[in-house]
């Protein structure tokens, strides 16, 4: 017998199955995430449609089965995300951090702290904020959930919180100058991507105001993310190479003006 309820969530993406059916993944805040089969719509103005575009909020009404396909079958209070569904960029950001949400925890499995991360993170993409920043944010805070957060506290080897610090693989974690010797491998990142990095680490979300940072800078945050991910987590996203090709193109248009 079906079983109804009313879930909040969040819609991670969506996947055309046969000619109108669609898949959608929907993280919601009280079961985690799910997978859920909608029957394609006559008449696609419908609200369920309008709720399963990608990154719309909503309250879903869904047929939940623990084995198998879940299926909705209406939506409420929705929220829609027009600037992530429009912007090329800010579409780019939402569904990579969507993807990175989607791999770093279980179906299934509730995460009250992630899914209002991810939920405030798009908030403020979509309310016009710098969408790297709110996404090195994001990428920082969800290592986290994938097990793998690294030392960015204090000095991996003496403990100081104040001082010039470097990223080091060999401690997992931070060096302050004084320790710099004891890697000689250690990335020589720009401190102040550091400071940042360590400053993204902690920051709340409701918190964060009009950050200003150099481009010399953000490429700097960008390499140390980009090589933590790598040494780390180890994914592979069609999404992340989406981003990093849009930077291309942006650079090759700029040299040939
Ligand atoms: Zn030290």
């Amino acid at each position: 017998m079906a079983h109804l309820e009313e879930v909040e969530g969040i819609v991670l993406y969506r996947r055309k199955h046969r000619e109108r059916d669609f898949l959608v993944k929907i993280f919601t805040k009280k079961l985690g995430k799910i997978m859920f089969f909608v029957r394609g719509s006559k008449r696609p103005q419908g609200e369920l449609y309008q709720a399963i575009q990608p990154f719309t909020i909503a309250t879903f009404i869904a047929d939940i089965r623990s084995n198998g396909l879940s299926f909705l079958r209406g939506a409420k209070n929705i929220e829609p995300k027009r600037d992530l569904q429009l912007d090329i960029f800010n579409n780019a950001y939402a569904t990579y951090l969507s993807a990175l949400a989607d791999a770093a925890i279980e179906d299934h499995t509730p995460n009250y702290k992630m899914y209002d991360l991810l939920i405030e993170g798009l908030h403020l993409i979509d309310e016009g904020y710098e969408n790297e920043v709110i996404s090195n944010i994001l990428e920082v805070k969800f290592l986290e959930f994938f097990g793998v957060m690294p030392n960015l506290r204090s000095c991996s080897v003496c403990g100081k919180t104040r001082g010039t610090f470097d990223y080091s693989d060999k401690f997992h974690g931070i060096l302050c100058s004084e320790h710099f010797i004891e890697d000689s491998r250690r990335l020589h990142v720009d401190p102040e991507a550091v400071h940042l990095i360590r400053l993204f680490a902690v920051i709340q979300m409701d918190r964060i105001g009009e950050i200003s940072i150099k481009e010399s800078t953000q490429e700097e945050i960008r390499r140390l993310i980009d090589h933590i991910y790598d040494q780390l987590v180890g994914l592979r996203l069609k999404s992340k190479k989406f981003i990093d090709n849009l930077y291309k193109w942006e650079d090759t248009l700029k040299k040939d003006n």
